[in-house]
């Protein structure tokens, strides 16, 4: 028989298996017998934060979605911190992460297709050589081959990743006088860390959680994951909007990423902030909600079901219509709100209008989606 698999890449699982072993034994153990201080822990905190928030910050939302626009000081940064996270070069990550959004999952596409099982896309994908034949073709990638950061970072990856991951703990280390606690919290735990979380968003944000906006693909909306990948845990959300710089839209949701960004627009390094007209958000969750239920209703062969779906398609409707009038009374108010006096507009005629239908629609919606839920409840 022979084996048609591809080749194992040995360097990626030698670098997985011993960081891994280190941090799962050699951690603990020294722990018991040595102890870490308080400061250690704090730096090993800082450096996995650092290395997380350069891929979600950098590497996702700046380079493969380009939903904003980076100052090169932060964009440096990210390259730094990229390095660190040991999880290729910018150029090659973000061209790997458009194929997986172009074609998600596709099994003979996607290079980290949540179809092929949990393990092939968490880490299994990069132990054999799956992809050599487009290795090296960033041809989906030519604008991100114009800016110079990232292509320093590409020609000397290597380089900065060994400077980084040696470097920084060992000079750590020196400083505190004990250089094996720096490397192991700093050096092989960080990474083991880092590495998994970034890992579980190709994973398990495609197998566990909501999927409130769409289901044409398996990424999924979790509060959970979203607390330990720094707000990527919505992923649902980010599938069908990837161009915005937020993957979790409401106030509550935990997503330091999107403050992050927030924060650097507010200091002049962060500009052209992509987000989703918030009428094809919501319009895009309440498809999902008619089509949740017009088949659950379908399934439980209720003797009145084609009466049930067609009244909700037809309320369904009427919501629509009434969101596209309270959409356009929205843009009206914000262009008068531009061109006139504040106090005038507060007055208006148009205001009053608008307030009107906020208030319908709002009722209208909620109604509509007891409606919905009631359907296949009874
Ligand atoms: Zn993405
Ligand atoms: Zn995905």
């Amino acid at each position: 028989m022979t084996d048609n698999k591809p080749r194992i890449i040995w360097l990626n699982v030698i670098i997985f298996v011993s960081t891994f072993l280190v941090a799962a034994i050699g951690v603990p153990y020294r722990a018991f017998t040595h102890g870490f201080t308080g400061l250690e822990l704090f730096a090993a905190l800082i450096c996995f934060i650092f290395c997380g928030i350069s891929i979600t910050a950098g590497y996702h939302r700046l380079w493969s979605h380009k939903t904003y626009s980076g100052h090169w000081s932060v964009r440096l940064l990210f390259a730094i911190g990229g390095a660190f996270a040991l999880q290729n070069s910018i150029l090659h990550w973000a061209s790997d992460h458009r194929v997986h959004h172009k074609h998600v999952d596709n099994n003979d596409k996607d290079p980290y297709s949540a179809k092929k099982g949990f393990w092939y896309s968490h880490i299994g994908w990069m132990c054999r050589e799956y992809t050599a034949s487009s290795y090296s073709d960033y041809s989906n990638a030519r604008d991100l081959q114009k800016d110079k950061i990232v292509m320093w970072q590409h020609n000397n990856y290597i380089l900065l990743a060994a400077l980084t991951n040696f470097g920084i703990p060992i000079l750590f280390g020196l400083a505190t006088g004990d250089v094996i606690n720096s490397l192991l919290l700093l050096g092989f735990l960080r990474l083991v860390l880092s590495h998994h979380t970034t890992f579980f968003i190709n994973s398990l944000a495609h197998i566990w959680g909501k999927q409130t906006y769409t289901d044409k693909n398996t990424a999924r909306d979790n509060g959970v994951l979203a607390f330990f990948t720094f707000g990527e845990g919505y992923h649902n959300f980010h599938h069908i909007f990837e161009n915005d710089y937020r993957n979790g839209i409401r106030w509550w949701h935990f997503d330091p990423t999107k403050w992050l960004i927030k924060s650097f627009a507010f200091l002049g390094l962060a500009t052209k902030l992509r987000v989703t007209p918030e009428d094809k958000i919501r319009k895009a969750k309440l498809a999902m909600i008619l089509k949740r239920s017009k088949s659950r209703v379908a399934k439980k062969a209720l003797p009145n079901a084609d009466q049930i779906i067609e009244n909700l398609q037809h309320d369904y409707e009427q919501l629509l219509l009434k969101m596209n009038e309270f959409y356009e009374a929205k843009k009206q108010v914000i262009t008068l709100k531009k061109e006139q006096l504040l106090a005038d507009v507060e007055h208006s005629e148009l205001m009053h209008q608008y307030q009107e239908l906020k208030q319908h629609l709002k009722m209208m919606q909620k109604h509509w989606i007891r409606q919905a839920q009631a359907a296949y409840a009874g």
